[in-house]
């Protein structure tokens, strides 16, 4: 990987093959004193800049790349030494080679303390000694380099590190708050990275990081408004802050729209397949915006405030950005809550479930209910999974509260058989990190301690899930299959899929997701899709379960369209166990068949 920030060549002893020399020298004798002795040295090419004059010197390095800058001491009215002290203040790490007319200590230490890498005398130059000085100095540096590198930046992605990144985004501040600029840092987070890393292995996942980060490089490097930088020869303006965190520094911008555009583009760039290996992986990501000076003064400030952001778009549903708000802190702390009240909710036993009823659309029979989780805080009420579902799966949490899930619903589900409904299926939702964890085994145990016969159990898996498939998932599916329980794809067409995964797996149910049916009755676009979707499943004969159902309209379509299940509010909405059971007594006893609509049944 040659990333152009990269400090040159860190692991070779070797001279680059043409040193391009920047040499200031206001005295044109002199200038070609000099030129004839490095003229003589004959086993390194230059190509040399002369440059006479003290501010075009100034102005030359801070655009141009040099392996090597040679300066006189007397330029005129300025001096050699403030010009290396200029080079310092544009954190350039270029060699500097000091000439003097004749020896003098004190401008000997002078330059060498302000940061000279060698003092010489011209009257006693020789092709020798500045081969030699050459080349010792830019070994020096080469080993500096190396140093440098390892301090600075990321060996994985070679990446600046938190600590550069940190430099960088204090010089730009201090640039912004001088010149009353704009910047902008984006907080960057790879969604669900631990569970793509879990399922790759670790060297896959390092590959994973390079490609993202070599992908996120040429999304900021499209930006004009973002290549520039205060060390002219590095493009420093994006770290990794470690693990799956990156960090981008976008200085002199307009306004937080810039900042918008290239997190949206940053967004849309990473939703295309990276090839891994033989694999193709999505890795979509979240991104946090802060803006200086609106979000915060300082460096610490701007990255908490940017990492609440980044937070706040993970909640809003990955994938996506957000920009700081004051009520983003909040928030971030309500999620350290919940990651640790998640941690004890298991042992004070303060998860429940409720259930939503499935209806048979030939019959207007219920054919089952799908399990939701709800957690029963002791001074937040009750949170929906949606608030501690997605923190539960990144912190892995997922494994033993899916657990507790399934263990539960199929106690339920024995309770309503004893109770004479033998028809009830159970529909249970089941996360990436659960099918890994032998899933297949926990649920063959489960069967077999309750003694439920497996064709009623229905496990449903995400659409998103698909996207991670590898044989020995793969396998654990084809167990769970070969057990009898069924296999359902949840919220299908809310996001990216690819239609040969379908056939991979042994699926028997797809539910359409909410968001393709909530405008069918308006839409006869999103009509002719899910007509379009249910007429694919049937042909691979998978049966068809609508979800988010609210009104007549949608019912009516749906039917009309041979669906072969629906869920909604329309039905009932999902209920504690008490209510369903009522459900289940008053469909035990109806001999009536007709679209049922529960809602009026409440629960006292
Ligand atoms: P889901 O699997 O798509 O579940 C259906 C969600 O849609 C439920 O939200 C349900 O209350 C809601 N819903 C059902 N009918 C309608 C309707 O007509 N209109 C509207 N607006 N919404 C409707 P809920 O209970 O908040 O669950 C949200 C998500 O949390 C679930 O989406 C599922 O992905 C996840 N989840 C719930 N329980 C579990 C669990 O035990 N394990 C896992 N891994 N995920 C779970
Ligand atoms: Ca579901
Ligand atoms: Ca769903």
């Amino acid at each position: 990987m040659d990333y152009q920030f990269m400090p040159t060549q860190p692991n070779s002893p070797l001279l680059p093959k043409n040193l391009h020399i920047l040499l200031v020298e206001d005295d044109e004798d002199d200038y070609f004193l000099t030129k004839s002795i490095l003229d003589e040295i004959s086993n390194i090419s230059f190509t040399i800049d002369w440059i006479p004059d003290f501010n075009q010197a100034h102005e030359s390095f801070l655009t141009n790349k040099y392996d090597l800058l040679i300066f006189d001491y007397r330029l005129g009215a300025n001096s050699g030494i403030e010009l290396i002290k200029l080079a310092n203040q544009a954190s350039l790490r270029t060699p500097i080679i000091f000439l003097t007319g004749q020896g003098n200590h004190d401008v000997d230490i002078e330059a060498m303390q302000a940061g000279a890498a060698d003092y010489l005398i011209k009257s006693e130059l020789t092709a020798t000694s500045l081969e030699r000085t050459i080349r010792y100095t830019i070994s020096q540096k080469q080993a500096q380099d190396q140093i440098f590198f390892m301090a600075y930046y990321d060996v994985l992605t070679k990446l600046p590190n938190r600590r550069l990144f940190n430099d960088r985004l204090d010089q730009a501040l201090l640039h912004a708050q001088r010149y009353h600029r704009v910047l902008a840092v984006l907080f960057l987070d790879l969604d669900d990275f631990k569970t793509t890393n879990d399922s790759l292995g670790h060297s896959m996942g390092d590959e994973l990081l390079c490609a993202v980060a070599k992908r996120l490089l040429s999304c900021v490097r499209q930006s004009d408004s973002v290549s520039r930088h205060f060390d002219p020869h590095e493009s420093t303006t994006m770290g990794r802050l470690g693990g799956d965190e990156f960090c981008i520094l976008l200085d002199e911008l307009r306004g937080v729209d810039e900042a918008i555009t290239v997190a949206e583009r940053i967004i849309a760039m990473l939703e295309k397949p990276l090839t891994i290996g033989e694999r193709e992986i999505i890795t979509t990501v979240s991104v946090g915006i802060a803006i200086y000076p609106d979000s915060g003064n300082d460096r610490e400030t701007l990255l908490k405030n940017a990492d609440a952001a980044m937070y706040a778009a993970k909640v809003k549903g990955k994938n996506t950005f957000a920009v700081f708000e004051q009520s983003m802190t909040s928030n971030t702390l309500l999620r350290l809550t919940i990651d640790v009240g998640l941690r004890k909710a298991l042992d004070r036993d303060e998860f429940l479930l409720h259930y939503q009823p499935i209806i048979n659309l030939s019959n207007g029979a219920i054919y089952g209910f799908e399990a939701l989780v709800r957690w029963q805080h002791p001074q937040r009420g009750l949170i929906p999974p949606g608030s501690f579902i997605p923190i539960a799966e990144e912190s892995g949490m997922i494994v033993p509260i899916g657990n507790w899930v399934l263990e539960h619903a199929c106690k339920d589900l024995l309770d309503w058989h004893h109770r004479g409904a033998t028809w009830a299926k159970m529909f249970i939702n089941i996360s990436y990190r659960q099918c890994v964890r032998r899933l297949d085994d926990f649920v063959a145990n489960i069967l077999k301690h309750f003694d439920l016969g497996s064709d009623c159990l229905t496990l449903e898996i995400t659409e998103s899930l698909m996207t991670r498939l590898d044989p020995s998932l793969i396998n654990i599916f084809h167990n769970i299959h070969n057990l009898g329980v069924a296999l359902a794809i949840d919220d299908f067409g809310s996001g990216y899929f690819s239609y040969r995964s379908l056939l991979k797996l042994p699926l028997s149910i797809i539910k359409i997701d909410r968001s393709l049916i909530c405008d069918i009755d308006t839409n006869q676009n999103l009509t002719a899709i899910v007509q379009a979707v249910i007429l694919m499943a049937h042909t691979l004969k998978f049966a068809v379960i609508g979800e988010g159902v609210e009104t007549i309209e949608q019912l009516k379509i749906l039917q009309q369209l041979k669906c072969d299940y629906a869920q909604g509010f329309l039905f009932a909405k999902p209920g504690p166990n008490e209510q369903t059971i009522k459900l289940i007594e008053h469909e035990n006893t109806k001999n009536a068949i007709g679209p049922l609509i529960f809602n009026q049944i409440k629960c006292e």
